[in-house]
């Protein structure tokens, strides 16, 4: 344990797993922990303190969670293991029983957590720290950078929708923003540091605003009349929130880019009453070829989730054609799998653990498919991209403003620049198309 009061010069090294909110909230913690003379380092050197931010979306989740958490523990056998996220606040008592744990943090201690560290008891090393989900009301909007160019803006953060399979609205508490000039303030300390490109991120993002009487179109509208030189993602979005105005908004707006992310979770309505999701296929498939119908060439991500309590064959053969049918770019596939606390734990006819791995399989295939169809849509169009610093063997990657990953031959001047560039043939090494720049 550390002394009391001394961060001075002190050693800390942060672990994230799971989602980009994870990783804006990561940044929020070791900022206050910086400001107050901490030192990040890295894992595997001298370190004081670990914080680790975890997940729990999954149970494959929660064991990446213990295996980073022994991970690091092995590494730093005398640091302060500060656990917090998803993982802490649902299953504080399991956390706190992994060997190496002094510190359990809940949703509404973590921001507060120098004052946790200062109180840490040598005496008493096990201790954990979490607020009811429902008493939780705070929020600040942070932001942090990537390993790679992009900037990912928490704008939102709870859910009050209760899907069925969902855990999320136990671990992250009720919705809850900041209104919309917080919001904008907190996007533009990020491009005086020099973003570029900035990923709005949440939880329930299309419920922005509930508390200030805003909605999240006053948002987009806000951030598209940003006067710099920067660019806006709109990440994952609920179907029913992404309204037709936000689509003919995007279609005409030049800051906020043509990409789309949204969760479908499966294609019957049978199943999506199971999930007790709040929209039909016929509104998603409309949302669909609204973009399309305005953005062509936009790139469209969808969330499916297989195997859920009650998905016959039928009703998966049925979904899957439904998904064939629509005009996407990608799917990212979940395989569902019990939560304990969720409601879907009480419906009839599990679906069988191979039929999941099965169903996996056959929706991995039908996104390879939409994938390498999107990309050969886009080869011999010309796009601004933007270079990203990662050097892999000679190149560089970057992304064009519809989301189309492209390569070319690395330049340390490019990186964090935007460059007209006409997409070429297909580059498999980096999975990517190669890009040629316009002068
Ligand atoms: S909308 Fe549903 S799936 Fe998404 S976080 Fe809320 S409860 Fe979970």
């Amino acid at each position: 344990m550390i002394d009391n009061n001394v961060f001075h010069n002190k050693k800390v090294v942060f672990h994230t797993l799971g989602c980009k909110l994870n990783f804006a909230e990561t940044s929020a913690i070791g900022k206050t922990m910086l400001d107050e003379g901490f030192v990040k380092t890295h894992a595997g050197e001298e370190a004081d303190v670990c914080v680790i931010n975890t997940c729990s979306v999954t149970d494959t989740a929660d064991r990446k969670c213990r295996q980073a958490i022994s991970k690091l523990h092995r590494q730093h056998p005398r640091a302060t293991m500060v656990v917090t996220g998803c993982y802490a606040q649902l299953k504080p008592e399991e956390v706190s029983r992994i060997e190496g744990v002094d510190l359990v943090l809940g949703a509404n201690e973590k921001f507060n957590i120098l004052e946790y560290i200062r109180h840490a008891d040598a005496s008493n090393p096990k201790v954990i720290f979490t607020t009811k989900i429902n008493k939780i009301k705070n929020f600040e909007p942070s932001c942090s950078r990537d390993d790679r160019t992009r900037y990912f803006l928490k704008v939102q953060d709870g859910c009050d929708y209760y899907c069925t399979y969902c855990t999320i609205p136990f671990a992250r508490g009720r919705s809850r923003s900041a209104n919309v000039s917080q919001t904008i303030a907190k996007a533009l300390e990020a491009i005086e540091v020099g973003a570029k490109e900035i990923v709005l991120t949440g939880v329930n993002i299309g419920d922005f605003g509930r508390q200030s009487g805003e909605s999240f179109f006053d948002l987009v509208q806000a951030f598209d009349a940003i006067q710099a030189d920067v660019r806006f993602r709109i990440s994952s979005i609920e179907p029913n929130l992404l309204t037709d105005e936000i689509i003919e908004f995007v279609a005409q707006s030049k800051r906020i880019m043509p990409h789309f992310h949204i969760p479908l979770q499966a294609g019957t309505n049978e199943v999506l009453t199971l999930m007790k999701r709040k929209y039909n296929r016929e509104l998603f498939a409309h949302k669909v070829s609204k973009i399309k119908s305005l953005m062509p060439d936009a790139f469209i991500g969808v969330d499916v989730i297989v195997g859920v309590h009650g998905e016959t064959d039928g009703l998966f053969e049925d979904s899957c054609s439904f998904i064939d049918g629509l005009d996407i770019s990608q799917l990212h596939v979940f395989t569902y799998s019990e939560r304990a606390g969720t409601k879907m734990l009480d419906l009839e006819n599990p679906t069988p653990l191979p039929e999941r791995k099965k169903r996996s399989d056959v929706l991995h295939a039908l996104s390879d498919k939409k994938w390498q169809h999107f990309y050969e849509s886009q080869q011999g169009k010309t796009y601004p991209v933007l270079w990203e610093s990662k050097k892999i063997d000679d190149s560089m990657v970057g992304f064009t403003t519809n989301y189309v990953k492209v390569s070319r031959p690395y330049d340390k001047n490019r990186i964090n620049t935007l460059e007209i560039a006409k997409l070429g043939t297909w580059n498999a090494d980096k999975s990517a198309l190669v890009a040629k720049t316009i002068n």
